[in-house]
């Protein structure tokens, strides 16, 4: 590792990472690599406090009480908070939205404090959200529709200063009538979508990394394959 390695904190992977999450790190650490940058991915797991000194964080969805988990710990070492206060780039997937949110209620409607990053709380809904989901984007910086894969119980209702980060064209998303799915609140981005959401949505992978490394945009990577998987998709 050198002093310009851009190094991607993959938070908390031993709780939170369904549905292959953690491969989000791992497209972010390829696409900078494809276009001639050193990248690491580091893992931040329980036994480790948070630093805030990296140049983009992930995190992946998780069950009710792995979420409680990774909540506690993110309480207890701030390095996201003051990395997200400085603008660095986080990526929060699913479960990982409810835990940097205002509060959370657990499907046996326990509220539990989340780290209180962005403006939204979440509460169990009566029918889960289950399937493909398929979304047009609300972020500048985007033009392809979005899609992933959701299964959450949870309903998340945006405040004052979050915004919805796509409309859903299929599916459920956010799950609480708005029509919404994710959030976007300064420099953190959270999505239903698993897949990895990246792998799927290279487009999204490619504003993250721009985010990262300060520049305005980067040029695309052609990538037949991703191309063709995202096709079956939105035809699916
Ligand atoms: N436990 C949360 C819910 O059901 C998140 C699930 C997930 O991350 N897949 O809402």
């Amino acid at each position: 590792m050198t002093e310009s390695t851009v190094r991607i904190g993959l938070v908390l992977p031993d709780v939170m990472g369904t549905y292959g999450d953690g491969g989000n790190a791992l497209v972010l650490r390829q696409r900078l690599r494809l276009r001639g940058y050193d990248a690491e991915v580091v893992e931040i797991t329980l036994a480790d406090p948070v630093p805030e000194s990296l140049d983009i964080y992930t995190l992946g969805g998780a069950e009710d009480s792995a979420q409680r988990l990774a909540t506690r710990h993110l309480q207890r070492y701030p390095g996201l908070q003051q990395a997200a206060a400085k603008g660095t780039p986080v990526l929060a997937i699913c479960a990982a939205i409810q835990v940097l949110g205002q509060w959370y209620e657990t499907s046996t409607g326990e509220r539990v404090d989340g780290v209180g990053m962005i403006d939204v709380t979440t509460a169990p809904q009566a029918k889960r959200a289950i399937g493909e989901v398929t979304t047009a984007p609300l972020l500048a910086g985007l033009s392809a529709a979005l899609t992933g894969f959701e299964n959450h119980r949870g309903g998340t209702k945006l405040g004052g200063d979050a915004t919805g980060l796509a409309r859903v064209t299929r599916g459920i998303g956010n799950g609480v009538g708005d029509g919404l799915e994710g959030v976007v609140q300064g420099s953190v981005i959270g999505t239903y979508m698993h897949g990895p959401a990246l792998a799927r949505n290279p487009e999204l992978a490619d504003l993250l990394l721009a985010r990262a490394l300060g520049v305005a945009e980067l040029a695309p990577l052609p990538m037949p394959e991703v191309e063709q998987l995202r096709r079956e998709r939105l035809r699916a």
